[in-house]
């Protein structure tokens, strides 16, 4: 649902001018200094990018699915690095309150997000619990009125910058799975945090991902997310599944901007007297990622639009995060193809998309993950007719 057409297309297209001018310039240097300068940083808080999708009474934008995916597809136009700064705000660090939480705590936490002002990440993978995340260990020990928390969580983007962790921690340990869980939201500064050193990746220079460490931290009671223990996984399913929408859109984005960069050097590049784009090999790749880039974003828009319009869509979201992560690998390494040699040299751009692109096959449930949901529900729904 698009709230006001005129509007919305205003800001995609202030946002497509910025992913333009501003970020694709920068791109080489975030890649070589793995950071974003701070300046962009700042000018990401004056346009209101940490709060796209945190409702407006809370200082955000408040966007609908249906606007949230086409600001995804537009920041695909540049590194996901951008995307990955402000990611955690729009998205799983911020949407367990805006979902679950109590009123106090909305009001406490969400403008701060909205603006910018903290950087907020999502503390659910840990050393033993990744995708079977219902097992996860990280112990919340109700002690008066605080909850003591102990454990590691793994690969937390956003970690070394953020101020503020949304947290899922077991507080029955009677109860193995989903029901013993509880989400917290917990303040960076807290003492017995640490954070480890950052990991390093394949791709995605610009976005830090470290182990953060809870050893006895004191939280208070009026963090624990809705007031209520045993919520918490049932709250961190939510947020993935509006994430696996938002990375499906971010796919098809960067997809995009993977055809455009190829089909540019496809016409000015010459072999064999002609340019390359009139060999009907390399005409079959360009047609085939056009044909991909096309339905994955007819799928996202639907998907979309179904969960804005309050319809079932569990299934539709894995088909999404399923379809269009697999379909821009195939659309970066066609890419890198039809750009030759050059597509294995770093000036060109396209093979440190090929390493970034490889991530979203894994992180907010991996592919495997997405088929199993897909077939769960599609047995599920068969089996209740
Ligand atoms: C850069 C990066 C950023 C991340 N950011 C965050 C973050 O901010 N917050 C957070 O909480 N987590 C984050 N993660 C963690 C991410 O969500 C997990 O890595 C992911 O869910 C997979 O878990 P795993 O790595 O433990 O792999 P595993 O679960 O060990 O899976 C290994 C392989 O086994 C397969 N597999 C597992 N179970 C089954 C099954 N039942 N059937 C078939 N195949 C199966 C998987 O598909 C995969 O191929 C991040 C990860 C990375 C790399």
């Amino acid at each position: 649902m698009i709230r006001d057409i005129e509007s919305h297309q205003a800001l995609l297209d202030v946002l497509q001018r910025y992913v333009n001018e501003r970020l694709r310039p920068l791109e080489n240097r975030v890649a070589e200094e793995d950071d974003i300068p701070e300046d962009v940083v700042q000018e990401m808080r004056e346009m209101g990018l940490f709060g796209l999708t945190i409702p407006e009474a809370y200082g955000g934008l408040g966007m609908t699915m249906e606007e949230e995916v086409q600001a995804a597809m537009t920041l695909g136009g540049t590194s996901p690095a951008f995307r990955s700064l402000i990611g955690t705000n729009n998205g799983i660090g911020s949407a367990a309150l805006v979902f679950d939480g109590t009123e106090e705590q909305r009001e406490r936490f969400l403008p701060k997000l909205a603006s910018g002002e903290c950087i907020a990440s999502f503390c659910l993978t840990e050393p033993d619990a990744g995708s079977d995340s219902a097992s996860l260990k990280t112990r919340a020990r109700l002690e008066g009125d605080h909850y003591i928390l102990n454990g590691t969580k793994r690969f937390i983007t956003n970690a070394p910058r953020a101020d503020l962790f949304t947290v899922l921690a077991r507080t029955d340990p009677e109860q193995p799975g989903a029901r013993g869980i509880s989400a917290f939201v917990v303040e960076a500064t807290s003492d017995g945090i640490s954070l480890g050193t950052k990991d390093k990746k394949m791709g995605h220079a610009g976005s830090f991902t470290c182990d953060v460490n809870f050893d006895g931290v004191a939280v208070p009671k009026a963090n624990l997310i809705g007031g209520e223990e045993g919520k918490g996984f049932y709250t961190a399913m939510k947020v993935v599944n509006r994430g696996r929408l938002h990375i499906a859109a971010l796919s098809v984005g960067i997809a995009q901007r993977l055809l455009d960069d190829a089909l540019r050097y496809a016409t000015e590049r010459k072999q064999f007297g002609k340019a390359i784009a009139e060999h009907q090999l390399i005409q079959a790749m360009l047609a085939d990622s056009k044909m991909e880039i096309y339905a994955g974003e007819s799928m996202v828009m639907d998907c979309a639009r179904k969960r804005d319009d309050e319809r079932p869509h569990g299934t539709e979201a894995s088909c999404c995060k399923l379809f269009c992560t697999e379909m821009v690998g195939r659309v970066a390494d066609r890419a890198v193809q039809i750009l030759g040699g050059s597509g294995y040299i770093a000036d060109y751009g396209v093979e440190r998309f090929y390493r970034d692109v490889r991530l979203f096959r894994l992180y907010e449930g991996t592919s495997q993950i997405q088929q199993m949901v897909i077939a769960k529900n599609l047995v599920k729904d068969f089996q209740s007719f």
